[in-house]
């Protein structure tokens, strides 16, 4: 693994949205799960904006401590239902709402700390049995009873594809184009927030450029390896 450079993976971002016909139209998502509030501001003094956390935790501690800074913070964790008040609390965006009791309890919280959240549903694109996200199957009902939510602003799909060896990617290409095509059958049933295709990491973030991510959500690349 290269050392991590930073401005690299922001470049590479930014030629893969203009090789793709939208020059400025993809947001790098630093992904700061198990790194200190120091390794986010030496991020944020080289402008970035937006951090995505895993554990409420280890996040409300950072989000605390870097308040000045005016970041942006996504939640991109697995969401237990009794968390979702502090996730609302602490977050200006959610990408893994995948059921409706979470996208209530999400409302809820928003409207008594007077915000909206932005909120993506994760789908379970490759319907792998212990993971999180919704099956594809479900999915348009699922967008139906979230879209009214007053406090919850509906903005598009998250993904994570199986991680597939030894054919240089193209099963995970297949997994975006399909989330694509999905996030197009699902924008007649939303107003128009409908607008975030969150999908690609270090690993494969240029392909999830191509088929039409919106946020990349990358950790390691910026980072280095995690090492707990
Ligand atoms: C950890 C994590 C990432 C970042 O993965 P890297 O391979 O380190 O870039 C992206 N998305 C989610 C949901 C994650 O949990």
């Amino acid at each position: 693994m290269n050392a991590p450079n930073p401005r690299q993976v922001r470049e590479s971002v930014d030629r893969a949205a203009q090789c793709a016909g939208r020059p400025g139209g993809v947001t790098l998502l630093a992904v700061s799960k198990t790194r200190s509030a120091d390794e986010v501001a030496a991020l944020a003094d080289q402008g970035f904006r937006h951090f995505g956390e895993n554990y409420l935790q280890e996040a409300a501690v950072k989000i605390e401590a870097l308040t000045r800074r005016r970041l942006t913070w996504h939640f991109i964790g697995a969401i237990q239902s009794n968390k979702t008040r502090d996730i609302a609390r602490w977050f200006d965006w959610v990408h893994t709402v995948d059921r409706v009791k979470v996208a209530r309890r999400l409302d809820e919280a928003a409207r008594e700390y007077s915000k909206n959240v932005d909120v993506c549903i994760q789908v379970n694109i490759d319907e792998e049995p212990q993971k999180a996200g919704v099956a594809p199957g479900e999915l348009i009902p699922l967008v139906r009873d979230i879209a009214h939510y007053r406090h919850l602003r509906l903005r598009g799909l998250m993904v994570i594809p199986k991680a597939h060896e030894g054919d240089a990617g193209a099963r995970v290409r297949q997994r975006f184009c399909e989330t694509r095509e999905l996030f197009e059958d699902c924008a007649v049933h939303v107003g128009a927030t409908w607008d975030t295709l969150s999908m690609g990491m270090s690993a494969d973030f240029e392909t999830a450029i191509e088929e039409g991510a919106t946020i990349v959500r990358i950790g390691t690349a910026l980072f280095g390896p995690r090492i707990n």
